[in-house]
């Protein structure tokens, strides 16, 4: 029996894929420790592992909140954050790891502090990557450029600093990028098919393509017109009242069925009387509505983008965030989605019935998903965690 640590940060999208895993490596008989969060707590100790929470030690809890918004958009800050956050965890993760003598640590490409640690107490390591895995290659649709990224934050006096803090308390490394970045020789889960990530082709083998994983349907949903039209902005910045409203005048005069979900934070009373085609929630079983939905306008996050594929509906796209820009450029390249240029109420119209008219983007959307079904999943998974732990041990 192994004992595997897993680390992630505070964040659905980063947590969902990798409970599967968790799950499978359970119940084949290993044990799981998992560093997160207080929200996340059932999640993970549903699926059977030890949950540690790092509440107290997360730095964007000491940051100030008009900089809030900035996380996850201004890579400097968001950098900062994962170094001070490394640095908070350091005595007690450092502590219990030397304590632990875990087989291995699991952890999500963001969750920095988990890869430090491990470098610094030479523990096996196994990255685990939700989004598209990251190189020269497939950074050039990423929009930024690696040297871009790189460059800023190493010319950033405070980063150097906490390198400087970073090595200070024993860590082996030279600069920001030995924790950040993921070279060929890093094992790797990735949680994409190898179709869809971009450039695949350049990865080592010592990354895995495992596939997304994807929730079970809880519902049904009753498909009241020949065309369903999905839309959503996700669940982290999907207060987008002048969007939702333009997309109620897009859509009221049409034959198609539309639900929207908008989200906890938006007022739904502030779109006013809603034509009988169109239903408002603030949040829906997405799986239940892709598994009958025709199009999906999306603000492309990952697992959006990923279970929509996943049910063969093609996309139209409204990014929001650098990340999700390169997630639209890539549907766009394998032909299963278009991306909405303006938000006006007749742009949204033109792409959402160019999507239904052309069955192109069906076929492309089948195509990933056809791949996607052929990925080994959490159990595919599981089995490069325990080949890495036989390997490194
Ligand atoms: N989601 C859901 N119901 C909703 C809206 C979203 O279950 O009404 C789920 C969706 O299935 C996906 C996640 O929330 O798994 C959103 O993740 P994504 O990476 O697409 O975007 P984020 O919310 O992180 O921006």
């Amino acid at each position: 029996m192994s004992k595997i640590v897993f680390f992630c940060i505070p964040a659905h999208g980063h947590t969902n894929p990798t409970l599967g895993v968790v799950k499978e490596l359970v119940e084949r008989g290993h044990e799981v420790l998992y560093y997160s969060y207080e929200p996340f707590r059932s999640k993970i100790e549903g699926v059977g592992a030890r949950f540690v929470p790092c509440d107290k030690y997360d730095a964007e809890l000491s940051l100030d909140p008009k900089d809030a918004h900035k996380v996850g958009k201004d890579l400097a800050l968001s950098t900062k954050l994962l170094v001070d956050t490394t640095l908070s965890l350091d005595d007690m993760v450092c502590e219990e790891m030397m304590k632990l003598k875990p087989d291995c640590i699991v952890a999500d490409s963001m969750a920095v502090w988990g890869k430090a640690v491990a470098l610094k107490l030479g523990i096996p390591f196994i990255s685990s990557t939700t989004t598209f895995a990251f190189n020269q290659h497939s950074s050039k649709i990423m929009k930024q450029g690696l040297g871009d990224l790189f460059g800023m934050l190493l010319s950033m006096p405070k980063i150097g600093k906490d390198i400087k803090r970073l090595q200070d308390k024993g860590y082996p490394i030279t600069n920001i990028l030995d924790i950040i970045q993921n070279d060929n020789n890093t094992n790797t889960i990735v949680y994409t098919s190898p179709e869809f990530q971009p450039c695949a082709e350049t990865f080592s083998d010592k990354y895995a393509f495992v596939g997304p994983s994807i929730r079970p349907v809880e519902s049904s949903i009753v498909k009241e017109k020949e065309k369903l039209v999905y839309i959503s902005m996700g669940t982290v910045n999907n207060n987008m009242i002048s969007l939702y409203k333009n997309c109620i005048e897009a859509l009221k005069d049409t034959d198609y069925q539309v639900i929207m979900s908008v989200g906890e934070e938006t007022d739904i009373s502030t779109l006013g009387q809603l034509p009988p085609n169109i239903s408002v929630y603030p949040k829906v079983d997405q799986m239940a509505v892709l598994k009958e939905a025709d199009v999906f306008l999306s603000h492309c996050g990952m697992n959006s983008v990923n279970e929509s594929l996943y049910y063969s509906v093609p996309l139209v796209m409204y990014p929001q965030t650098s990340e999700q820009g390169g997630v639209a450029t890539r549907v766009e390249q394998v032909g299963a989605g278009l991306k909405l240029q303006k938000k006006t109420a007749s742009a949204i119209r033109e792409a959402v019935e160019k999507v239904l008219g052309d069955s192109n983007y069906q076929l492309s959307a089948a195509r990933i998903a056809e791949g996607f079904r052929m990925c080994s999943g959490a159990s595919g998974a599981a089995d490069k965690i325990l080949k890495v732990i036989a390997q490194e041990s």
